[in-house]
């Protein structure tokens, strides 16, 4: 059955509703409380304080769909058929209340009825000393025991730190050898697109202390995510997540704008894919209160929106445009984050504003690059400077990542640490320029700034400032 990504979402929902649970809404991208984390980057994340007992839950089970942020998976954004930086999680969560054998159950259910979806296509792992979750899955579900597969601490483990943690037991859906890496060896854990994993299943039956020692919790607890476009994937039956239905629109669009097809230049297509999921995670980032800045959430936020705004420049898009796509964005996903359609003027501005910032010096950026790169090549050497990167970054408004990432392509490196020290270098000259504002009078500090010629060439104390330059 070919369902729709919004369909699945309430399909998932109402479904852990008739099981007992409570529908909360998506949270905020950004995190309350918690400086442990930028950005929320599960279902589970805005739930810890329930987790780990400094909150009672409004129940004790709750259903969510949440939005999330992964940063870290960006590279493989575009390269991999089913990593995003925005996705939404499917979860169910139990505070002391169900445990294992519920929720492998139930999981089997919603998978097998309300899904359906054929079983020979399925694939358990389980963390290797966790006997109890193979007995469910074989004794009690019925699986044979051939299509379990038990992994280690890396991949079925769950714990940050100290606190409560636990095995977990993950579902995976074999999309057959054409789609994988062709190793011999390839199975579940290998980390290519031929075993997806949907859905991860986390026991938190333990607690860990400071010296490493595990003990048992008296009301463990049940957490579960479950990727909402890698499932509409598997549904829709799907090359890649940018092909599920409501995707595909935002996609497509893209493809308009740049007046070209998908799927005729390798290439082509990995910008039009990444353009296409870095636009819904500055859509959802704005719509969250997130402005464009130099640091923190601000910087993802910038650096997320300026790589999109490359990838354009290499499908031939001279003008701003990712401010036109957010309607898209806003369009497929309105009926469940209405505050997109709330704020969907502002969205748009903000973006605009972004965009045009840096339009208007990416080209002269990319072209200094391109020429030092150049030199570089006919020079023999292969690491951009600090200085340089930092010219980039301060005068033409070029992220380090996207820096990075350009010299990367062309073979080279980057000199990080020489531009962190120009980074605190230009913050010391900031500081001791405030240090003399806070004794002299503006005009000698501005000179210092200007030079003698201050008469004629001040343009504004106010103008400066915003230019970060005082
Ligand atoms: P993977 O191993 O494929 O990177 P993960 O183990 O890091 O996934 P979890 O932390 O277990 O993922 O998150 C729960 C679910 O969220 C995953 O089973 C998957 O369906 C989905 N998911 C995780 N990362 C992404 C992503 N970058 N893009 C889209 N969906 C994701
Ligand atoms: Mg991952
Ligand atoms: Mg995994
Ligand atoms: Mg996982």
């Amino acid at each position: 059955e070919s369902l729709g990504l919004n369909e699945i979402r309430e399909r998932f929902l109402s479904f852990f509703e008739k099981k007992g649970h409570l529908r909360l809404p998506s949270f905020s991208l950004v995190p309350k409380n918690d400086n442990s984390l930028l950005l929320i980057n599960s279902g589970m994340a805005p739930l810890k304080p329930y987790f780990i007992g400094i909150q009672k839950p409004p129940r004790k089970r709750v259903t969510t769909c949440q939005k999330c942020i992964r940063t870290p998976d960006i590279e493989r954004v575009g390269q991999t058929a089913r990593h995003a930086t925005f996705f939404e999680m499917l979860g169910n969560f139990s505070f002391g209340d169900y445990f294992k054998k519920e929720i492998i159950e139930w999981a089997w259910e919603f998978i097998m009825q309300e899904l359906k979806i054929p079983e020979d296509r399925l694939w358990v792992s389980i963390y290797k000393e966790d006997n109890e979750a193979f007995e469910i899955w074989t004794k009690k579900i019925g699986v044979s025991p051939e299509r379990i597969v038990r992994l280690g601490k890396k991949d079925n483990f769950w714990e940050i730190g100290v606190g409560p943690c636990g095995p977990s037991s993950e579902i995976y859906f074999d999309r057959g050898e054409q789609a994988g890496c062709g190793k011999e060896n390839c199975t579940v854990g290998c980390d290519c697109d031929r075993f997806v994993e949907f859905w991860n299943l986390v026991f938190t039956q333990f607690n860990r202390d400071e010296e490493g020692n595990y003990t048992p919790i008296k009301h463990p607890n049940i957490d579960t995510g479950m990727g909402l476009e890698r499932i509409a994937a598997i549904m829709q039956g799907v090359d890649s997540i940018f092909e599920v239905d409501t995707i595909r629109h935002i996609l497509d669009y893209v493809c308009s704008l740049a007046k070209i097809e998908y799927g005729k230049d390798v290439s082509k297509d990995m910008s039009i894919r990444v353009i296409t999921d870095h636009i819904r995670s500055v859509t959802f980032m704005v719509s969250d209160g997130i402005l464009p800045s130099n640091e923190g959430r601000g910087y993802v936020l910038r650096r997320l929106l300026r790589r999109a705004a490359r990838h354009g420049k290499l499908l031939g898009i001279q003008e701003p445009f990712l401010y036109k796509i957010c309607h898209k964005v806003i369009e497929v996903s309105k009926d469940a984050y209405p505050e997109l359609k709330r704020k969907e003027e502002s969205i748009e501005k903000i973006i605009y504003t972004e965009e045009e910032r840096f339009q208007q010096t990416i080209d002269q950026g990319l072209s200094i690059l391109q020429d030092l790169m150049n030199e570089l090549i006919t020079k023999n050497s292969d690491t951009i400077s600090g200085i340089d990167v930092f010219k980039l970054y301060d005068t033409y408004g070029f992220p380090l990542e996207l820096t990075m990432e350009i010299a990367q392509e062309k073979g080279l490196k980057v000199d990080e640490n020489g531009f962190y020290q120009e980074m605190k270098k230009q913050k010391e000259r900031a500081r001791n320029a405030r240090k003399i504002t806070n004794i002299g009078s503006w005009k000698e500090d501005v000179s210092i700034f200007l030079g003698n010629n201050i008469e004629t060439e001040f343009i504004g104390y106010n103008q400066l400032e915003a230019e970060g330059k005082v």
